[in-house]
């Protein structure tokens, strides 16, 4: 056999459904996700598809500003991704990044171009609302526009409730854009309550599952049906150490919520880990882990029923 021979059944021995690795045993085929936390400032769509393809990733969330919705329209098929609208931003610049969030530099975006924006589809979603970055409940009255918006075009929702840069509200934190009124008392999901009893046809997912407050999270589960959560972040062991992960996890499933619970990433370096994170934990069966990973997210956003075929 000659050479290249060898190479082109290497390829397609390598190409199939599971890969063959030098001593001849198959290894598993990656398990289908879909990732609810992307965000356009922290990646590009050229960077996201590549993950897709090497990570068997179906779908995406991505949380999104103005400047960034026609790059990702352009480079994705509207099969692959949902856009989300990024709101509130501290004087129209968006958290973590200082990127303006739209034209202008107003804290939320003007309702009449957003209505615009969701009619013509360029924008399917809101997210990752932060009022936490301002100090601001998410009960805050001045949302309630948004709020209704969102069940008047009946689309997803994503709030951040939890964890943020380390220090966030200090002079000292790590990330260029500095949110001095960060505040983990606005990030109890209790505060949601109050939001799903005002407008009680919202599509809600509580981003970062509320971490660390799982108590308050397991109330808001159990007496709104229609609240999801997504693991971003949490799979990073600088902030969460794997071991207390592991427990938030195992309780939220053992509580009776793995059906309501999405893999998200919020990081590109964190894609990876999170899925092996969600794959390798000895607590979750099969099924709980295709959840998880997959099957929640396309209930949640309605995606065709094939999404989650491996
Ligand atoms: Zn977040």
């Amino acid at each position: 056999m000659t050479r290249w021979f060898i190479a082109i059944l290497f390829a397609i021995a390598t190409g199939g459904i599971s890969a063959s690795n030098m001593s001849g045993q198959s290894t598993p085929a990656r398990p289908p996700v879909i990732d609810v936390h992307v965000h356009s400032t922290n990646t590009s769509p050229q960077d996201a598809l590549e993950r897709m393809k090497a990570l068997n990733i179906r779908y995406l969330f991505v949380s999104s500003l103005k400047a960034d919705l026609p790059i990702w329209a352009t480079a994705l098929a509207p099969t692959q991704f949902t856009a989300a609208l990024v709101l509130p931003c501290d004087g129209g610049r968006a958290p973590i990044t200082g990127r303006p969030c739209w034209d202008g530099g107003a804290d939320l975006p003007d309702l009449m171009w957003l209505r615009g924006e969701l009619q013509a589809g360029r924008i399917k979603a809101l997210g990752e609302m932060s009022p936490q970055y301002e100090g601001m409940s998410p009960a805050d009255r001045k949302l309630d526009p948004y709020w209704e918006l969102a069940e008047e075009f009946d689309v997803p929702v994503g709030v951040h409730m939890g964890p943020g840069p380390p220090g966030a509200a200090y002079e000292s934190s790590p990330v260029p854009f500095k949110s001095p009124k960060f505040s983990m008392a606005a990030s109890d999901p209790m505060l949601l309550e109050e939001v799903l009893l005002r407008h009680k046809r919202l599509r809600l997912v509580v981003m970062h599952a509320g971490w660390p407050r799982l108590e308050s999270m397991l109330a808001l589960l159990y007496a709104h049906p229609n609240v999801y959560v997504d693991l971003a972040a949490l799979q990073a062991p600088y902030m969460v150490p794997r071991p207390a992960y592991n427990r938030f996890v195992q309780s939220l499933v053992e509580n009776g919520f793995g059906k309501r619970m999405m893999f998200g990433s919020d990081f590109p370096n964190l894609v990876e880990p999170g899925i092996d994170a969600i794959m390798g934990a000895g607590f979750l069966n099969a099924e709980q882990k295709a959840d998880i990973l997959c099957n929640n997210a396309a209930r949640f956003l309605r995606l065709k029923a094939d999404t989650c075929v491996p």
